[in-house]
């Protein structure tokens, strides 16, 4: 890596440094490489693909996810970045949106019908259990609304009140709240839509649910995360003449005249550039950047962005107690539970794995793993007629303290772009102005935007 003048090279000749190895930095690393730019990537830990990562259980040898993530088909970044990889096909995504919703025991089931193109829901809506014909009537009122409200307006003035104020607005009342808007809420913005944005919820209702009905598949990994984003983006990038250092995090960024001068290294190295996107996580980006900088506003607004636990608890059991690859539950501690003995085959003999997601986990991050299982053991007993024969051979709690940044009101405004006031620094990350919230499209567009900005200011040169 050198740090001659970068003017009047080609593109190939120039070096990009990326800094994190989660997917916004090895989207980021792709794209610059198809772009014909020379990369080096970065990345503090042993292994790639940042929250969206597995690991080697001991006991059993499988892969271990450190949470479910899903996507839907309407996230087409990241599905061309999993094509680019070669390793769609170790996806699955379903044929047409279909999600069973249980509550006391009663089972309803929300599903596309593909003619009706945005109002594909309307039809499985209207047999859904869990609201009177009266609450349905007010819920497809909400969801018009929705669909009539303009991005534009979003974020001028419906960024600053909860999700919850502008339902009430739109005549929900709290059975409809719970039984429908915070159903898909919850996961999709790991928050309580008493606490999230309007805008961020309007925006996911929009892009994953009032449109082609098509964009509402929701998509899982037949294998572990490490084996779907982070091993094959290795080799796609080695493949493609760029270089990896693992192992090793940034100290710092050492900034003069509004450019960066050097990255050193925790191990004292130094790494010059002529050019670095930053794909840390927001928290890094203000302990690494000098104090003056990260004073400025640009940076500073990042002292006003917030994250929320995911846990997440493996159960094994001695046999199947679930048929379904998921489920999600009303009125219930257990959120939605995978079947990962289906999904990704890390059953034991005849028996069964299962993964509880528990959204906006603060009330649970903090328990130990006794209580953890206790209760959720009895709860899934409750629920699940087949767990009260069943035994739980092993149960593992994976809990992860900033799984997401929060969309709280006023949030979206501090998300900045991908674009920094330093000149020979650009930035990605789920964080970054994206407009989607903290999702691995989100992370994966970031850091397409952030390739292509670097490579538009190189032609301007
Ligand atoms: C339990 C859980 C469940 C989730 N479920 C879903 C889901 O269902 N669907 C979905 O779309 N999204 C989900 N997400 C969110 C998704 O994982 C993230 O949005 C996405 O992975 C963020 O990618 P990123 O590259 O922006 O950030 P990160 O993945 O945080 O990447 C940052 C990288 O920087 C590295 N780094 C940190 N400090 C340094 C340093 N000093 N020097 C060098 N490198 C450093 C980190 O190790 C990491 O690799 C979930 C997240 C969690 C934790």
């Amino acid at each position: 890596m050198g740090s001659e003048s970068p003017t009047n090279r080609p593109a190939s000749e120039k070096k990009v440094v990326v800094l994190g190895g989660g997917l916004a930095g090895l989207s980021a690393a792709r794209r610059l490489l198809q772009l014909g730019f020379g990369v080096t990537l970065v990345e503090k830990r042993a292994f790639l693909g940042g929250r969206a990562f597995s690991f080697r259980d001991r006991e059993s040898g499988i892969e271990i996810d450190n949470g479910q993530h899903v996507f839907l088909a309407c996230n087409t970044h990241y599905i061309d970045y999993l094509r680019d990889i070669n390793v769609i096909d170790k996806t699955y995504i379903q044929d047409r949106f279909r999600v069973q919703i249980i509550r006391d025991g009663v089972s309803g089931e929300l599903s596309s019908s593909p003619w009706l193109g945005p109002m594909h829901l309307l039809p499985s809506f209207f047999k859904y259990p869990h609201l009177s014909l009266f609450e349905k009537l007010r819920a497809l009122y909400g969801l018009m609304s929705m669909k009539l409200t303009n991005h534009g307006k979003i974020s001028a003035d419906i960024d600053h009140e909860t999700a919850y104020e502008w339902l009430k607005r739109h005549g929900q009342n709290d059975r409809t709240i719970e039984n429908i808007w915070n159903l898909f809420i919850l996961p999709a913005l790991n928050d309580n839509v008493r606490s999230v944005s309007a805008g961020e919820m309007i925006r996911v209702f929009q892009e994953a649910l009032l449109k082609n009905p098509s964009d509402s598949r929701i998509g899982v990994a037949k294998i572990g995360l490490t084996s779907l984003n982070g091993e094959p983006a290795q080799a796609y990038i080695e493949a493609h003449g760029g270089n990896l250092s693992l192992g090793t995090g940034v100290k710092s960024i050492c900034v003069k005249d509004s450019r960066v001068q050097h990255v050193e290294m925790q191990d004292g190295s130094k790494i010059a550039s002529d050019v670095f996107i930053s794909a840390l996580p927001f928290e890094v980006m203000l302990e690494v950047l000098p104090e003056t900088i990260v004073n400025q506003k640009f940076f500073s607004r990042l002292h006003f962005i917030e994250t929320a636990p995911i846990v997440g608890l493996n159960l094994w059991y001695n046999k199947p107690i679930m048929d379904q690859a998921f489920v999600a539950f009303l009125n219930s501690s257990v959120q939605w539970v995978f079947n990962k003995s289906l999904i990704q085959g890390s059953g034991v003999g005849t028996g069964q794995h299962v993964y509880i997601s528990l959204s906006a986990a603060w009330e649970h991050v903090n328990d130990s793993k006794e209580k953890l299982r206790g209760n959720f053991t009895e709860e899934m007993a409750r629920l699940f007629p087949a767990a009260r024969h069943a035994k739980v051979t092993r149960f593992l709690a994976v809990k992860e303290r900033q799984a997401t940044f929060r969309s709280l009101p006023g949030t979206y405004q501090h998300r900045p772009n991908q674009i920094t006031p330093i000149s020979n620094l650009f930035q990605a990350g789920d964080w970054t102005q994206t407009g989607l919230p903290s999702t691995m499209e989100s992370a994966v567009l970031s850091g397409v935007l952030a390739a292509e900005a670097l490579a538009k200011n190189h032609a301007h040169r």
